[in-house]
């Protein structure tokens, strides 16, 4: 082998190594080449969107329940009461009574509330402002044992009073309520049952229902407790109203009264309801009564 061959032999080498290598550097197949480049693109995953179908709603993550707000506590009557004078319910399908006791709240007051609460009875207590003040604490255990609450005045004046005395008197007394109990009422009894002293105007026109009774057993004239049940017990009739007091002294004969009445008139079917309670029956046996009427 002549030098010039090896030579010649080794460029024809490189050449043939050469054109290897160029050849390996271009692809076989431009199909493959191209496919290859499609496959580079992120794949198309979303069908396209379907517009005869309306779109699916997108679901809001539920927010957190809101804590439900703390009803405040109202005594109010049903609306159709509002502004009016009450002596009595008319309610004929049911055996309901309701015991008021005004001039509270006092420490008598706790025990009228042993005897209903011993007869599983609630009532409604209308309260004089000034007691309020001096006693809130009995007035929050007349609210917390299921009683209703109402305003009597502050001072429980029998005469005369001018538009600001008879505001100064309830709406003070109403901020008393408040303020003892968390309550707010728009429940009134007028001092002595007055009506024409400016005093049931002003409640009128504040949206109350002016709380008079059918029932007066005069236990403030510090009767027997015979003598006052009996009363109760022979004038009791539902729907109806009676007046008791738990303030303006020694209330001992009212107290044993109460475990003759409630018992007794338990007895003969009787419930003992509130003043809201006993009108919201009212108002729901007029509905029944509109709604079984032929069309
Ligand atoms: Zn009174």
């Amino acid at each position: 082998m002549t030098p010039k061959f090896i030579k010649k032999s080794v460029i024809q080498i490189l050449i043939l190594v050469g054109s290897i290598a160029l050849f390996s550097l271009f692809p076989k197949n431009p199909q493959t080449a191209s496919s290859n480049s499609i496959a580079q693109i992120p794949p198309f995953d979303n069908s396209p969107p379907n517009l005869l179908k309306p779109p699916k709603p997108t679901k809001i993550p539920p927010s957190p329940a809101p804590k439900p707000a703390e009803q405040p506590l109202v005594f109010a009557p049903p609306a159709q009461f509002r502004s009016q004078i009450v002596y009595k319910a008319s309610i004929s399908n049911s055996k309901v009574i309701a015991l008021t006791f005004d001039d509270g709240p006092s420490p008598e007051t706790l025990k009228i509330l042993e005897v209903l609460q011993k007869h599983n009875a609630v009532a409604t207590f209308f309260c004089l402002g000034r007691n309020l003040r001096e006693y809130p604490e009995i007035a929050k255990k007349v609210v917390q044992a299921g009683n209703a609450i109402g305003n009597h005045t502050w001072h429980h004046y029998y005469h005369d009073v001018t538009e600001k005395i008879a505001s100064n008197e309830i709406d003070y007394t109403g901020i008393h309520i408040y303020r003892s109990t968390g309550a707010r009422s728009f429940l009134f009894r007028p001092p002595g049952g007055r009506l024409n002293n400016g005093f049931a105007d002003y409640a009128k026109n504040k949206n109350y229902v002016v709380v008079m009774w059918s029932i007066d057993p005069k236990d403030y004239q510090q009767l027997p407790a015979d003598t006052i049940a009996n009363t109760v017990i022979f004038q009791a009739q539902p729907g109806a109203i009676v007046l008791l007091h738990d303030g303006g002294g020694s209330r001992h004969n009212t107290v044993k009264a109460l475990n003759i009445i409630i018992p007794k008139l338990k007895q003969q079917g009787y419930r003992f309801v509130t003043i809201p309670q006993l009108l919201q029956l009212q108002a729901e046996q007029k509905q029944q009564t509109v709604d079984r009427q032929p069309k």
